[in-house]
């Protein structure tokens, strides 16, 4: 298809690409992939590159994964966009019907967006307005030192204690921030920890009685922030404090959602049913980007009326893209297969197998895992963005695609993952770790 040389791509890239998260100033010349199978992904420099990470937490079954290729396709060929106001189609219906079938209670209201970053600032701009559609004065988001909930304004504004955000200060508006309860394996503090945010979260709504909108978590693991775990005992005591003062509670499962945790969903393995629910990036097996806010019915039913000016007035141009609709039902064919349910159990037995060999380098401190998630800190030595950048070099020289965040290590491989695959892996991070 291509006439240009792999190094005129690169000088391509290089004069007109602007990436990501990357200080292009010190970064090396990006990897050029030419194709993805299953957990590997093809470098135009002749390697073979591991995905642990799923490409960005988003490749639920792998890479170049055919059903979902084709389903695609076929859906190309049928209808491949069309307006969602007035218009509805087979996908979207069929989408929105079995995610809601999946999760807990009557979370059966489904908005679509397109990724997790707008998949929360429809949670947030819904539970703002669903208030003032009550005639009540409820304004005050609550969210957690740490978290991390996406890069657009309101998205920002709740994850604003993350420490990424300070060019755009005066683009967020105030949220209150609790404590996390960051907890590990063998960690005797856990307990103590979950009290003292509790009476931190207690003081806040005290504080704001009867004006907080919303509570919003990453439930169980606060991934951006570092594979940072809480355990589910902490959410239920979270869910009953939003009951009792009758706010809104907002799980932000972008990252948690579709078997990372061992469970289709984090609030699914921690018993509770939350107002609404962001979900966006396994959605689609990482073929397409596309995201959904559900929200409970009594939400929906808070919209409704003679009033347009009562109806919740957003969306975007791609809502409900026929082509990933397709995409995430294909996706779920795949992950509620048995097949693809013994992997998920098979990843976290190897997790944790293999964590206890890391844990005796003097180096590693904090092992941590939940269902197919497993992570680590390297002791902290004040090695900070140095380290992470030499060991992620480290990695990629030895053919393993891995991106720690500061001083954390961390595996979320895709569930198509193989034994011997995933033993590798781990091989390949006890020899790096072994010399730090
Ligand atoms: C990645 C992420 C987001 C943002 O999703 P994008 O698709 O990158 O906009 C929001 N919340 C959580 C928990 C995430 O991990």
């Amino acid at each position: 298809m291509s006439t240009l040389s792999y190094d005129e791509l690169r000088a391509l890239d290089a004069r007109h690409v602007w990436h990501p998260f990357t200080q292009a100033g010190t970064a090396p010349p990006a990897i050029l992939a030419l194709g993805g199978k299953g957990t590997t992904v093809y470098g135009a420099d002749g390697k073979e590159y591991l995905d642990v990470c799923s490409s960005w937490w988003v490749n639920l079954h792998g890479h170049g994964n055919p059903a979902i290729a084709q389903a695609i396709a076929d859906q190309a060929m049928r209808l491949e966009q069309v307006i969602f106001a007035d218009f509805t189609h087979e996908p979207a219906a069929r989408l929105a019907a079995r995610v809601a079938k999946r999760l807990p209670g009557d979370l059966d209201r489904v908005f679509f967006s397109d990724d997790g970053s707008t998949a929360v600032e429809v949670a947030l701009k819904m539970a703002r307005q669903y208030w003032s559609n009550q005639g009540q004065d409820r304004k005050v988001f609550v969210a957690f030192h740490g978290g991390y909930h996406g890069d657009t304004a309101g998205a920002m504004s709740a994850g604003r204690s993350c420490g990424i955000f300070s060019a755009w200060e005066n683009m967020m508006f105030p949220v209150e921030v609790a404590p996390f309860p960051v907890t590990w394996d063998d960690d005797a503090e856990a307990e103590a920890k979950e009290q003292r945010a509790l009476l931190a979260l207690d003081e806040i709504l005290e504080r704001n009685a009867g004006k907080v909108a919303a509570i919003i978590i990453e439930p169980l693991i606060q991934g951006a922030a570092g594979m940072r775990m809480c355990r589910p005992h902490f959410l239920r005591l979270l869910k009953s404090r939003a009951r009792e003062a009758g706010i809104l509670l907002i799980l932000d499962e972008v990252m948690t959602g579709f078997g990372r945790t061992g469970d289709i969903f984090a609030c699914v393995k921690a018993g509770i049913q939350p107002d609404m629910v962001c979900l966006s990036k396994g959605l689609t097996g990482g073929f397409l980007p596309m995201s959904l806010t559900v929200t409970r019915e009594y939400i929906y039913e808070g919209f409704l009326g003679m009033d347009t000016a009562k109806a919740f007035l957003h969306g975007h141009s791609y809502t409900a893209n026929p082509l990933g609709c397709a995409a995430g039902l294909a996706s779920l064919d795949l992950l509620e297969a048995p097949e693809c349910q013994a992997r998920i159990q098979a990843i976290e037995a190897i997790h944790r197998q293999r964590l206890p060999g890391i844990a005796r380098h003097k180096s590693v401190s904090k092992t941590r895992i939940c269902g197919t998630i497993a992570a680590f800190d390297l002791a902290g030595q004040g090695y900070g963005g140095a380290l992470s950048n030499r060991v992620k070099n480290e990695f990629l020289a030895k053919g393993l695609l891995m991106r720690p965040m500061g001083d954390v290590l961390y595996l979320l491989p895709p569930y198509c993952i193989g034994d011997m695959e995933l033993h590798r892996a781990w091989d390949i991070i006890d020899g790096v770790v072994s010399h730090l």
